[in-house]
């Protein structure tokens, strides 16, 4: 049965789709099956593996609003093991479309029980917002995985996060769990880095993986090549640190 976790924060460009694509390419190294979602409109998860939107024929949306068989939606990438559900910009209609529906927030939920056993680990990239899209994901998923920026304001907005994690767990999926928080763009030339690595620990004690993803140009020129870091550059300190990153994972779900 797969493990699904949600990458979570409503923040936008704390790293929540550079941890997806490249920890679902070295949960696929390491021998797992792994579906990525790509639950935000920017579509950002869906170029940076390679697909071309444009090509698209069925995404996120059309399992989410018209409930269509997830199967049709699912298209394989360059990676070996790594499939994905794409979005495009009609994803942005999806929050208004899905606030009148019924059982909105299911959706998800049901549309992933058809693919349950294809995959080891299912990871969901979330869109900068609270919303629908994000509540369905939480709906889905077994556990969060939140990439924090370690910057002056990382725990801003993470109360809301966490209020928003506890009424899913109230109403739709009390199994929900915190997967880990992870520190991103960490800059070692800046004291503040530390400070914010302390206030983070401190906040969410040993929920914060010892791995920390420092800021690295390679991490950020992987995406336009439509591949991983491990493609792109496998020997890069970007994807050194992935790979630990995916050990701590696997080890936290006992593999
Ligand atoms: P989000 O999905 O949270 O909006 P992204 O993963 O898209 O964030 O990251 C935002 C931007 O920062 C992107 O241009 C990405 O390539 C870049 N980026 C992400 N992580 C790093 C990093 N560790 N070092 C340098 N650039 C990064
Ligand atoms: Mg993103």
């Amino acid at each position: 049965m797969a493990h699904i976790i949600s990458i979570a924060n409503q923040k936008g460009g704390v790293g929540k789709t550079t941890t997806t694509i490249n920890l679902a390419v070295c949960l696929a190294d390491a021998g797992n099956r792994v579906l990525i979602i790509d639950s935000d409109a920017q579509g950002n998860a869906t170029s940076g593996i390679g697909i071309q939107k444009s090509q698209v024929e069925k995404d996120i949306y059309d399992v989410l609003v018209d409930e269509i068989p997830i199967k049709e939606a699912i298209l394989k990438t360059n990676h070996q093991h790594v499939d994905i559900v794409p979005a495009t910009i009609q994803l942005a209609g999806a929050e208004i479309e899905l606030t009148a529906q019924m059982a909105r927030e299911m959706r998800l939920k049901l549309g992933l029980e058809a693919v349950l056993n294809d995959y080891d680990y299912v990871l969901i990239d979330c869109p900068p917002s609270l919303g629908q899209l994000s509540i369905n994901a939480f709906t889905a998923s077994n556990s969060i995985l939140i990439p924090v920026q370690s910057e002056y304001y990382a725990l801003e907005g993470l109360s809301q996060l966490l209020n928003t994690v506890r009424l899913v767990q109230k109403h739709f999926n009390p199994n929900l769990a915190i997967e880990g928080v992870l520190l991103t763009m960490y800059d070692a030339r800046t004291n503040l880095g530390a400070q914010v690595i302390e206030e983070v620990r401190k906040y969410f004690g040993d929920r914060v993986y010892d791995t920390i993803i420092p800021r690295n140009t390679r991490l950020a020129e992987a995406p336009s090549h439509g591949v991983s870091i491990i493609d792109y550059d496998p020997k890069s300190r970007g994807a050194e640190v992935y790979q630990e990153l995916a050990k701590e994972v696997l080890a936290a779900n006992g593999q």
